[in-house]
């Protein structure tokens, strides 16, 4: 038996070990059918029934309404920075962008390629250290959607709610966040997320999508960047990611399993309370990047006194079996991110680590 070790990684990330263990023994063989999973073929009645059960599942776990299509894609969530301007601005028109990190300004940086932006908030001068409260906003009323980003997977912000704009189509990267709480689906018109920090492996991403908007798209868009094709061929017109969707059945049940949204937020809450209870109540020896009231449950972001204490930090966490801890690149620091899978054990052990190493270096 190989031992598993607490995976504080950003994604790829932790999965529930109840789906590691049945798709482990669908790899062989997948009970009845003879054939691994990853040999079947995505026509076969055997997928058709996995594509359907996710589906279905996805649509009790976060009550998606029936006028909405859930396709299952490929090119990561970076696609989606293009294929939602792609199809959603038209020629001549503007969309509003709030930024608040890294994968934000990507977005953007994306969607000027196809059209006019208009950054309608950022906190960029802040160092993205919180989210801009709407009395910072300045939204363009004609806009043709208004795109914003749940949780700062490198910043460690997240939304505490669903932005409240007026009639503009609403369009969310929920990458970070997906399914990490209870969400309003009907008070968006397009959720995106790449599948590998809360759904399942890398290599498929979930777009959910208000049935409307496919009126928008431009007829002469390639086949594969139009939506249309997407939601009639009902994430069919090619081939899959068959594997992909597969785990992510799997975790769709796991959740409800676990008692769905609101159970699973609740655990997240209590989760990432315990971190930041231990940040704040360090003295000041570690400093939280986010600032309350925008702090992210899924990426704990914080930094210590010096840059080579941060690097024993890291050092000394990995080898204490927390893995994963360094924050990314661009901020520095710690970042630990715990996502639905992410056991509450693991947090407790990193508090332990925090305590003891401030007690020995502070
Ligand atoms: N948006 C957010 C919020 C992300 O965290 C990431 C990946 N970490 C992306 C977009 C890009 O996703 P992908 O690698 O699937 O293209």
């Amino acid at each position: 038996m190989t031992t598993r070790i607490f995976n504080f990684a950003a994604g790829p990330a932790v999965l529930p070990e109840a789906v590691l263990a049945e798709a482990q023994r669908d790899l062989m063989a997948l009970p009845g059918i003879g054939m691994s999973i990853l040999e079947i073929s995505h026509r076969s009645k055997t997928f058709d029934e996995i594509l359907q059960g996710c589906e279905a599942d996805m649509r009790k776990l976060a009550n998606i309404p029936a006028n909405y299509h859930v396709l299952f894609l490929q090119g990561g969530a970076s696609l989606q920075f293009s294929m939602v301007p792609m199809n959603l601005l038209p020629a001549g028109g503007k969309a509003d962008y709030i930024v608040t990190g890294f994968w934000s300004q990507k977005a953007v940086k994306e969607a000027q390629r196809i059209g006019s932006v208009n950054v309608a908030a950022t906190t960029e001068t802040e160092n993205f250290s919180r989210i801009p409260e709407q009395s910072e906003w300045k939204l363009d009323p004609g806009a043709a959607y208004v795109h914003f980003t749940s949780n700062n997977t490198i910043i460690g912000t997240e939304w505490a709610g669903v932005p409240e704009i007026a009639a503009v189509p609403l369009v969310c990267d929920a990458s970070s966040d997906i399914f990490s709480r209870p969400i309003d689906v009907g008070r968006h018109a397009l959720i995106y997320a790449g599948a590998q920090k809360n759904l399942g492996p890398s290599g498929v991403t979930l777009v959910i999508l208000r049935d409307d908007l496919l009126a928008r798209s431009p007829k002469n868009l390639p086949t594969m960047l139009d939506y249309n094709t997407h939601a009639k061929e009902k994430s069919l017109y090619n081939t899959p990611p068959v594997f992909g969707i597969y785990i992510i059945r799997l975790t769709m049940k796991w959740l409800l399993d676990q008692g769905g949204l609101p159970e699973i937020g609740k655990r997240n809450a209590d989760k990432a309370k315990l971190l930041y209870d231990a940040i704040d109540g360090s003295g000041g020896f570690y400093r939280a990047h986010a600032k309350p009231g925008s702090r992210s449950n899924m990426n704990v972001t914080f930094r210590l006194p010096s840059e080579e204490l941060e690097r024993r930090f890291v050092q000394g966490s990995t080898e204490a079996g927390l893995d994963g801890l360094k924050g990314h690149r661009s901020v520095g620091g710690i970042r630990a991110s715990i996502y639905n899978a992410f056991p509450r054990p693991g947090v407790e052990a990193l508090v332990s680590f925090m305590k003891e190493f401030q007690r020995k270096s502070g």
